[in-house]
């Protein structure tokens, strides 16, 4: 937990977020900027920076934002899905708290660039 991270207070449910999906060490929710019909972000509830911030010991964390995005896709009949992950500044990453993009949910079922 680091006291001054959005994603660290919303995995804690000390501030509000429309949270879809909760496992042991991961949390999805809504981005409160969609640039996709369904766009989510899946947040360990453990503080890294980026994946460039990983530890040896969180391969196991790392496995599971991809496993939860599967099954979360999977839950909401997603048949094609982006996923991304900003990594630093010039990656294009606002919030310093790692984080999956989950994107779909595209009309007419193909990708588009919003
Ligand atoms: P990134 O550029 O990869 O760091 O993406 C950060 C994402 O977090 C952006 O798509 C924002 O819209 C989203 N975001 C920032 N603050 C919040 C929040 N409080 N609740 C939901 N989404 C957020
Ligand atoms: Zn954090």
């Amino acid at each position: 937990m680091k006291e001054d991270c959005i994603f660290c207070a919303i995995t804690k449910k000390t501030k509000p977020a429309e949270i879809v999906w909760e496992g042991n060490s991961i949390v999805a929710f809504k981005d409160m900027r969609p640039k996709a019909p369904v766009h989510l972000l899946i947040v360990p509830k453990k503080h890294v920076e980026s994946i460039a911030g990983l530890a040896e010991e969180d391969r196991a964390m790392a496995s599971d934002i991809i496993y939860a995005a599967k099954d979360i896709a999977a839950s909401l009949g997603l048949r094609g899905y982006r996923l991304s992950f900003n990594v630093g500044r010039e990656g294009g990453q606002a919030v310093d708290h790692l984080h999956m993009h989950l994107l779909g949910g595209w009309q007419n079922g193909v990708y588009e660039e919003v």
